[in-house]
This record gives structure tokens, sequence and C-alpha cells, in this order.
């Protein structure tokens, strides 16, 4: 199947962490006043705001929340560390129905001091405890896999098959997966496990940027749509393959762009969504 072109804003969101210089306020009106019709938010971005004025003053401008960022970070060798995680990620559901969310996305976690089998099973046993939170709150959980470059501190799930593997294990409404491209793109499976998402109704998010060639900083050097090697259009059509009619989410964490004027900036994030996502 080729990929149909992009031809308007409709579905295009942007993570607050992509313009991290604007407050939450100022990127609102200015996604807002772009086209831009989705925001997806990092907590950081909440600091000191009343999250239910927040989510109405997003809304108010026309914008879709669409998840929040981040919960997880299960894993620890420390069973006191493991609770604060638990509590954290409660806290995290709770932020979500005030902001007025339905997704929250997990960055698993993993602990360097055990092997990642036993991160995993911390993950799994994480995630099922939050289910009656998430239930009652109305708020699905995404299990985001990391480039295995991330596996020591970041997550212990690194391809998508082991992202839907646990999908299946957990086996509730409430759980699914978001797929990044960053993270994912390598992956000689991902077409297939793209369509065992779909096949199994889970797919959730659907995140975008590019891989810079050469990457000078593992964490803060995500590129633009178009100026990387991902192939964007082929990824996108394969999570369309599957019914997934979503918003596409714009996360890039750039030192270089993060120091640009970011009106200038945002009009870049719109002309690649447009060619070349
Ligand atoms: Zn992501």
């Amino acid at each position: 199947m080729s990929h149909q072109p992009i031809t308007d804003l409709s579905r295009l969101c942007i993570h607050t962490i992509t313009t991290k210089p604007w407050g939450i306020e100022e990127a609102a009106q200015n996604f807002s006043a772009a086209g831009v019709k989705g925001i997806t938010v990092w907590r950081d971005a909440l600091a000191g705001r009343d999250i239910k004025k927040t989510g109405d003053l997003l809304r108010a401008h026309d914008l879709s929340v669409v998840s929040l960022c981040r919960g997880g970070f299960f894993p620890s060798i420390d069973p006191t560390k493991r609770q604060a995680a638990t509590d954290d990620n409660r806290k995290a559901i709770e932020e979500a129905y005030e902001l007025g969310t339905k997704l929250i996305v997990l960055v698993c976690g993993a602990d360097p001091a055990q092997p990642l089998a036993d991160s995993r099973q911390q993950i799994q046993d994480g995630i099922e405890t939050l289910l009656p939170e998430a239930s009652a709150a109305g708020v699905q959980l995404a299990i985001e896999p990391l480039h295995p470059m991330y596996a020591d501190t970041r997550s212990a799930i690194n391809t998508l098959a082991q992202a839907n593997d646990m999908c299946e294990a957990i086996n509730s409404p409430w759980v699914g997966v978001a797929v990044d491209v960053y993270h994912l793109w390598w992956d000689p499976s991902l077409k297939q496990e793209i369509k065992r998402c779909g096949e199994n109704k889970h797919l959730l998010a659907f995140h975008i940027c590019d891989w810079k060639s050469p990457t000078v900083d593992m964490l803060n050097d995500r590129g633009l749509m178009g100026e990387g090697c991902i192939p964007l259009p082929k990824i996108r059509s394969w999570v369309e393959a599957t019914g997934f009619n979503g918003f596409i989410e714009v996360e890039i964490f750039s030192t270089e762009y993060w120091k640009q004027d970011q009106s200038q900036f945002l009009q870049r994030i719109i002309t690649g969504y447009k060619n070349n996502s």
C-alpha cells in the first residue's frame, strides 16, 4: 500500500517538549494560530499550573489534548523506589484526568543493577497494579518501546515485539502501545509488528521525528521530518493500514532547535509534516 499524502493539519499534534522554550500557554496560542489541532503535554510543562484550568485553556484554543507524557520508570532493584514509582504513576493518572486527556505514554524504565528480564517483569507488575486507577479515570496507558541504546536506564522494552508481547500478556483494554519512529525505524520486524498492534486494536499513539546522521547526542539531537534516514511515509502507511486515524505527533528533543527562534521552528515543523511525513 502506498502512502496517502498529507493535505492539511487536522491530524497534526505537537509535544510541548518539541518547543520547550515556550511555556504551555505560549505554545497553545502559537500552535493554534498556526492551525495545529493537537497537543501532547509533558508533565514538566504543568509545573506550578492549575492542571484543570490548563486543560480548559488548551481546549479553548481548539487543541485536542492527545496525551500526557510521561509515566513509567517502574523497575528498580530497590522495592522502596518501585513503590515510589507506583505512587508517581498514580499521580500521573490523576493529572491526566484533570487535564482531560485519555492517554498516558509510558517510558517504562530499567535498572542497570539487575537483568533486563527482571526489569521487564517489574514493568508488567507495575502496569497491572495501575489498572484499577486507569480504568476509573478513563485513561489508557501506552507502552512506548525505546531504542536499545536506552536499555540501561530508560527502558527494558526496546522493540515493538516486546511491547506487543506485554500488551497481550496484560490483556486489558486500558493498555496499548505508542509507536515512535525514532525508536523503531531500524527494526526489520517493524511492519509485521505494527500489523500485530492493529490486529489487537492496541495501537494508541504515533510519534514522529527523524534520525540525523550523524547523531551527535543520544538524547537531544532528534531531527525534523525529512532531514534524516527514517522512511516516514512508509512507516505511516503501515500505521494507517491498521485503521489508525489518530493524531500524528511531532516529538523532537533537540538542543540545537531549542536554541533557535521557536516561531520559525514551528513553521519548519509544519513544512516537514506536510512534505516529508
Ligand atoms: Zn515518543
